[in-house]
């Protein structure tokens, strides 16, 4: 039977299923890709070539004889029921969804299987499999096709990476952008990603269990005694970076109200990441920037955990994108989701829906209390979307998430409004929490990393650490306190905003914080302490 049907070289034969697998099964994926690009026609050719050339090499490499028949009918089948759920309901084939798939019963599974997707695996599924086992498959002699067949596929991904790292000014903000949202779609990458992945979480890799960590945390005289609660303020993020705050060294104005207030500035502040995947838990783990890796971070409690256990009442804001399991034992507010439309639109607050809940909660707090904020920001790539008109300081601003596509002034005036907008969140706090003038309250405020804003061709951030430009580096920090945070705790002001012209990172946040709060432990090392040498006769003194 075979013979009577055309056969094809195998090159051709590959080339083809690719065809067939990237254009035919995924509708939603290019739906949403070519609405991204919809200005950018000339990209999304080359960007379409790319990723056709890298499904084609993918393809000629599972070629072997005996191989491809069996494999390609898998990949067939796989993309034609990925498709269907993806392109008929708009599901997302991750990991919990292949979950589900795999702890539904038989009567619920029996359920999905309607007349549409019978027809639809009878054609995207079963047609191209009847296909591969009909057809017959011409090959040379087996080194001259491994030969031939490496190069086509050495080939192609050069290609595509050539044209994706000379395109990056525009694929990164894609990337970083809509990789979860865009490319999450692309069919059958993610189901079988999502299968592999929940395969090796659910049968060999365990799921992280935090260690404790400084369970033997206790407050000190200097907090313990007090007769009126002490009260810290933590703000972590969002992608500003130190170059465009004045009070780091920038010649425009981006801190018009900070720069009034008795603040220690810390001039050379750097990150533990590019990513705040990665800055947050590291800096709030006991690990810094030489031992971090995910495991050990995950695999240990962390800042707020030890606050805990020394009594402290800690709470997490969250107006970013999730505290990234860092405050999964702690109470935690995801304000985004319950904001008033004046500040929120489409799933994002402006960062004064903070400020609205610590003016609400302050004058009621008793306890002695951390308050973590995890703010917006500078968070790219919709700057604009991240200040109020009236903090449109800096014009004309870019207005579209597409960055390229603005002039770098207008790039750096809105990013700058987003800093103004920042240093104006922050004097904010700060005037709240002055507020409670029975209170000792204090803020802490860092960057989780820096930003690129198109130099050397480099938008947003996340570029691997070693290579990262000092603009995803070098981040903003502040530290502020209260006249009666300052005489209980006998802090040196003099001694304390010296320190703002010191050396600093994110190693230094986990010690500071537990020296703020006047927290005794074992963990606790006095040197990370950026205060620790400032307190006067001994008060506080770990
Ligand atoms: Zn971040």
């Amino acid at each position: 039977m075979r013979e009577k049907l055309p056969a094809l070289r195998v090159v051709w034969v590959a080339a083809l299923s690719a065809a067939f697998v990237l254009f035919l099964t995924n509708g939603t994926f290019w739906g949403k890709a070519t609405a991204f690009f919809a200005t950018n026609h000339p990209f999304l050719i080359g960007f379409t070539v790319s990723l056709y050339l890298l499904f084609f090499a993918v393809m000629l490499t599972l070629s072997a004889p005996y191989m491809i028949r069996p494999v390609y009918s898998l990949i067939f089948l796989i993309a034609a029921g990925a498709s269907y759920y993806t392109d008929t309901f708009g599901v997302m084939i991750d990991r919990d969804m292949i979950r589900n798939v795999a702890q539904t019963d038989a009567a619920e599974s029996s359920q999905l299987i309607t007349a549409g997707f019978v027809i639809h695996m009878l054609v995207f599924g079963v047609l191209p499999c009847l296909a591969i086992w009909l057809i017959g498959i011409k090959r040379r002699p087996f080194w001259s096709d491994v030969w031939r067949n490496t190069l086509w596929i050495t080939g192609s991904i050069i290609v595509a990476f050539a044209f994706t790292l000379t395109h990056l000014g525009v694929f990164m903000p894609f990337w970083q952008r809509e990789r979860e949202v865009t490319m999450s779609y692309l069919n059958p990458v993610m189901a079988i990603s999502s299968t592999v992945d929940y395969g090796l979480r659910e049968y060999i890799r365990a799921p992280y269990v935090a260690a404790p960590y400084g369970t033997d945390a206790k407050l000190g005289p200097a907090i313990a005694t007090a007769k009126s609660p002490t009260i810290l303020v933590l703000v972590v993020g969002e992608t500003a970076r130190a170059q465009n705050f004045s009070l780091m060294g920038y010649k425009r104005d981006t801190n018009p109200e900070l720069s009034k207030l008795d603040i220690v500035a810390f001039k050379h502040a750097t990150s533990c990441g590019t990513s705040t995947a990665i800055s947050m838990p590291c800096m709030f783990s006991h690990l810094g920037h030489a031992g971090y890796s995910k495991d050990a971070a995950y695999s240990s409690e962390n800042l707020v955990d030890v606050l805990k256990h020394a009594g402290l009442k800690v709470e997490w804001w969250e107006n970013n994108t999730g505290p990234k399991g860092i405050a999964d034992r702690i109470p935690t507010d995801l304000i985004a989701h319950s904001g008033p439309a004046d500040l929120c639109a489409g799933g994002e607050c402006l960062d004064e829906i903070l400020a609205r809940k610590l003016e609400r909660v302050l004058p009621t707090i008793k306890d002695n209390t951390v308050l973590v904020l995890h703010t917006m920001g500078s968070h790219g790539p919709s700057y604009f979307k991240r200040y109020p008109e009236q903090y449109r300081k800096f014009t004309p601003d870019c207005r579209t998430p597409e960055l390229t596509t603005c002039t770098p002034q207008e790039l750096v005036n809105a990013y700058d409004n987003t800093v103004v907008y920042t240093d104006h969140m922050l004097a904010r706090f700060i005037d709240i929490l002055k507020s409670r003038t029975d209170a000792s309250t204090a803020l802490f405020y860092m960057s989780d990393h820096g930003e690129s804003l198109g130099e050397d061709g480099l938008y947003l951030h996340g570029a691997p650490y070693a290579l990262a430009p000092d603009y995803q580096k070098k981040i903003p920090a502040v530290a502020w306190v209260s006249d009666t945070y300052a005489s209980q705790f006998n802090l040196d002001l003099g001694c304390a905003m010296a320190k703002g012209d010191a050396p600093v990172s994110h190693d230094n946040m986990f010690d500071t914080v537990l020296g703020l709060m006047d927290v005794k432990t074992s963990v606790y090392k006095a040197p990370l302490d950026l205060f620790s040498a400032c307190h006067k006769s001994g008060v506080a003194s770990n």
